[in-house]
């Protein structure tokens, strides 16, 4: 076998090799590349159901020789290690099959969410100079296949379009399964960059977070035990397959190193899932806080049987305390509150904490080597019990966003910490509980938005002078997105309706859940005592 030096990727800030090798001799980082649980799970359990979508249902053995034609005819295509690829699928089995064939081939996919349009994904392909596109034709009214014959057209780095069926399979597909299986064997290192996952952030378009087989799989292994992950898991997943929950906290890496199965679902309504709940005998699901209070809500839970769920994993966005406090006497499952970021730190409530500490914290870290600092505005620490800035350091957070220096020097600190933005109160049993947000950014319900982004595209409106973007509280979603719009003397009011504004940014190809929900026309924007816009001012509800 032909021996891999380390892979080199400009744009990646790598571990300082001390902290490398501390991990690895803590057994934090081992010898694994991703692909490699999955497919001791193959050999272990090869006639099991690994994967259910709809009427499709593949066994190991079944999902591992989709992989593996799907990388041999990547591989035709010249695919191989390092290449940056953009997986751009919804929750299809396909999802899996691809990001486990790049893997397989040592190649990188960016992770980008199905709701993403034109302006993201072309963000994507620049900053990666990605070699291949692989999307659906359709997805919720979009022509993703316009799109892809668009991106090949105007990047040159852009060699491949790979577009299934709305519902996966089609031509592409077949093409490349008609290719005999590669062997299964290593062909990258686990310390190369594996994954680029997004970052919402606040600046701009989304930032890309390296993670590499030894920060991703720390994560998985810790996961597994803390969220009760075994052969007999059930796993459903209704948030979008990209979002760290459905990946690795504990996700479909999880569930299928351990041998579970994975049910997919396009959307998390009651109507969707509790069918699949009962059909499947569902034992897990990870979602976010509208979901659950869908579920809570829903008249529906009386006419399914739920009684196989064990535990709800609920995290990406604040939960009411008055809603925690419903899970196990209307769901009877057990609530696992969890608060984490795709840029690495996890943690979850544990199974056995009690009753408070289930309601009122999101989780304690799930990894000895995880680092924390609370600190205050001045940067000192503070005791349990007072809110702080969270900053956090360890081996499954990454030490840079990839390709962007100006936004790593803001994020991250010298030695390393990358600063959060959360702001957390820690408990003397060390569980930690979201309390606010310094960073400028509006989690619509686990989906982040960075106004600055929403923000540029309004300006680009003829008749927009100025133009401020906030989170308003919402009692679904926790925050909607406010425009307020200071108009042109010239400008057509008729242009800068709300529905005139939202039409404007899909034209552009902005995702839809960035769109704004509200909008008020305004003469002046509040201002703080220092002159600038008091967005604080504008997230109070006006009547
Ligand atoms: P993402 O990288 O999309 O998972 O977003 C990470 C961010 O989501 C965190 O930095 C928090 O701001 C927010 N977040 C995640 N989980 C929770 C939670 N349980 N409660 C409050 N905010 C959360």
């Amino acid at each position: 076998m032909t021996v891999l030096e380390p892979l080199s990727l400009d744009g990646f800030v790598p571990y300082p090799a001390e902290t490398a090798a501390r991990y690895r001799a803590a057994g934090f980082w081992t010898d694994q590349t991703l692909p490699e649980p999955l497919f001791a799970t193959v050999a272990r359990v090869p006639g099991k159901t690994a994967i259910v979508a709809g009427e499709t249902s593949l066994t190991y053995a079944e999902l591992g020789d989709r992989i593996l034609r799907i990388a041999a005819g990547l591989r035709h295509l010249g695919v191989g290690r390092g290449d940056r690829v953009v997986v751009h699928l919804p929750n299809i089995p396909e999802f899996i099959a691809f990001v486990y064939a790049f893997w397989e081939l040592g190649a990188i996919p960016v992770f980008a969410p199905a709701a993403h349009r034109r302006t993201e994904i072309e963000h994507f392909v620049e900053v990666t100079e990605a070699r291949v596109y692989v999307t659906v034709a359709r997805h919720d009214g979009a022509d993703l296949a316009a799109l892809a014959a668009e991106l090949k057209a105007t990047w040159p780095s852009l060699e491949h379009t790979v577009v299934l069926d709305a519902d996966g399979g089609g031509a592409d597909l077949d093409r490349l399964l008609a290719h005999d299986p590669l062997p299964h064997e290593r062909r990258s290192l686990p310390g190369d960059v594996a994954l680029l996952q997004l970052s919402g952030g606040t600046t701009g378009q989304p930032k890309l977070i390296p993670h590499t087989s030894e920060t991703y799989l720390h994560s998985v292994r810790a996961s597994i035990p803390l969220c009760g992950i075994t052969e007999d898991s059930v796993q459903l997943t209704a948030v979008p397959l990209c979002h760290s929950m459905s990946v690795r906290s504990p996700g479909f890496l999880s569930v299928l190193s351990a041998g579970g199965t994975v049910v997919l679902a396009h959307n998390g309504s009651p109507d969707t899932v509790f069918p699949l709940i009962q059909r499947h005998r569902v034992t897990q699901s990870s979602i976010v806080p509208p979901l659950l209070l869908a579920w809570l809500n829903s008249s529906l839970k009386e006419r399914y049987d739920l009684s196989s769920l064990e535990s709800l994993h609920v995290g990406g966005a604040r939960l009411s305390i008055e809603a925690a406090r419903r899970v196990r006497p209307e769901l009877d499952v057990i609530l696992q509150q969890g608060f984490g970021m795709a840029e690495g730190l996890v943690n979850y409530n544990r199974f056995d904490v009690d009753e408070e500490t289930s309601v009122r914290c999101q989780g304690r870290p799930i990894s000895p080597g995880d680092e924390l600092l609370i600190v205050d505005d001045s940067g000192q620490a503070v005791p349990p019990g007072v809110p702080g800035h969270l900053l956090t350091r360890g081996p499954s957070t990454i030490r840079g966003y990839f390709r962007n220096p100006e936004e790593n020097a803001r994020s991250f600190t010298p030695d390393g910490f990358y600063r959060t933005g959360d702001i957390v109160e820690r408990d003397e049993n060390g569980y930690l509980a979201v309390v606010g947000r310094s960073k400028d950014q509006i989690n619509r319900g686990g989906e982040k938005v960075a106004p600055e982004e929403v923000e540029n595209l309004i300006l680009g409106h003829e008749g927009v002078h100025d133009v401020s973007v906030v989170g308003i509280p919402d009692a679904i979603l926790g925050e909607r997105v406010k425009a307020f719009v200071i108009p042109r003397a010239e400008a057509d009011p008729a242009t800068l309706k709300l529905a005139a504004i939202r039409k404007f940014l899909r034209d552009r190809g902005l995702a839809s859940y960035k769109l704004p929900d509200a909008l008020d026309v305004v003469a002046e924007f509040p201002q703080t005592a220092v002159g600038k816009v008091s967005k604080r001012l504008q997230r109070v509800p006006q009547n």
